[in-house]
């Protein structure tokens, strides 16, 4: 049975340095952006702060230098991301390209494609969605039906994808799609780099219940892109998603996302909160230490090039619930009206809004749940 492998976060070099650096840098840098963008800041979308902070260094940090990246170490990466999402930054535009579809191409794809698209993403300039979920395909991802046929020409895809974030202002697509014909489950998938200008392809907006336009359905009309498009091995791209998702589910940003209300309850509380309050900024104090302590020592695990699956789920799923408690529990004890403007009552507005998607995107609750019992022998 696997437990939950305990490993030291262990950066190189100067850290107190690089978070003094960065922090500075912010002061001088982050747009003054409202209070309520500032909570959900990785889906905040601003180009021009991505490219202020490529040139600064902070995007690509652990991308090789020949492809424009950093050449740092990945928990030098952790911690400015850390400090980006706990300042509220706005790295939405960036995030998916720097947090998962680099390290992808990195490790799986062609020279070609590393050198056409890494430069530009450690800019900060180039922007990324995830192609998985389809209609019939979202929990259970290998259900993917949209279909890629290799022409002499290269791949023709036909198909669809759902809650597609991001898709109406990236500039490519990772996509999980079936490259055999007539194969099941988890066979005969690949990955495809899809240029997302491809003539075929339709991106149609999905306004969540907030009035926000973060999702997208993407429509694959007999869109051609050439042979080139193929990330990694054909046939492998089970395998290649099943890595990427390990990136995707154990960073901060999974128990960082209701941060902004915690620092709101501080600032409102004062120095001398009434002792209910103490308690509850005291109580979600200490998980949130212990949710990082289990976030840092994934990405360690990570870091030393192993595979942390059990204990990255375990990360989502405890952050998950913390982050989505969070907004409940701060309600129950203030006296914020649903209508009232202060920061407090419209952080509290917009995350009670928001907070039940946390456990569903990146996998949701039950899925992930299955996953801990497996890895750790329970089914
Ligand atoms: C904010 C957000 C952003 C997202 N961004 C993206 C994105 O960029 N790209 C992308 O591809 N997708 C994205 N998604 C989609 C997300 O990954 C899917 O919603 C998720 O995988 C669930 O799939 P589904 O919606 O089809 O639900 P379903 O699979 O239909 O699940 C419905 C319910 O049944 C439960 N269930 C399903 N199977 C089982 C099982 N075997 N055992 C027990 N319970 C089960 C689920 O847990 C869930 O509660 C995003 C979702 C959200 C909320």
């Amino acid at each position: 049975m696997q437990g939950f492998a305990l490993y030291p976060f262990d950066p190189p070099g100067d850290i107190a340095s690089l978070r003094a650096d960065l922090r500075a840098w912010l002061a001088v840098n982050q747009p003054q952006s409202d209070v309520v963008a500032r909570a959900n800041c990785w889906a905040s979308f601003d180009p021009d702060f991505s490219c202020a902070l490529g040139a600064a260094g902070y995007v690509g940090m652990t991308l090789p230098a020949r492809y424009g990246g950093g050449d740092r170490h990945p928990l030098e990466r952790y911690v400015v991301i850390e400090e980006l999402l706990a300042a509220g930054a706005p790295v939405g535009a960036h995030w998916i390209a720097d947090r998962q579809t680099a390290p992808l191409i990195l490790r799986y794809g062609s020279e070609e494609q590393r050198e056409r698209y890494l430069p530009g993403i450690a800019r900060g300039e180039l922007y990324a969605c995830i192609g998985l979920s389809e209609p019939g395909a979202g929990s259970d991802l290998a259900a993917v039906r949209t279909m890629a046929r290799e022409t002499a020409d290269g791949w023709r895809i036909n198909g669809q994808k759902i809650w597609t974030t991001g898709a109406h202002f990236s500039h490519i697509m990772l996509a999980l799609v079936r490259t055999e014909e007539g194969s099941e489950r988890n066979v005969g998938l690949s990955q495809l780099l899809i240029d997302l200008d491809t003539p075929g392809i339709t991106i149609r907006p999905i306004i969540d219940m907030a009035g926000h336009h973060d999702f997208n359905e993407v429509f694959f009309d007999d869109a051609l892109v050439p042979h080139g498009a193929l990330v990694g091995e054909h046939g492998q791209g089970w395998k290649q998603v099943t890595a990427e998702l390990g990136l995707e589910r154990s960073g901060p940003e999974r128990y960082l996302s209701s941060h902004a209300l915690l620092v709101a309850l501080i600032d409102t509380a004062g120095p001398d909160p009434a002792p209910a309050i103490a308690t509850l900024i005291g109580e979600l104090t200490a998980e949130m230490w212990t949710l990082r302590q289990l976030s840092m020592s994934t990405a360690a695990k990570l870091a030393a090039g192993e595979d942390p699956m059990v204990e990255a789920s375990v990360v989502k799923e405890l952050g998950n619930a913390f982050e989505q408690d969070m907004p409940r529990r701060v309600q129950a004890i203030v006296t914020s009206g649903w209508d009232d403007e202060d920061d407090l009552a419209r952080l509290l507005r917009a995350l009670l809004i928001a907070s039940p998607s946390f456990s569903l995107r990146g996998g949701t609750r039950e899925v992930i749940r299955g996953i801990i019992a497996r890895g750790l022998g329970l089914r």
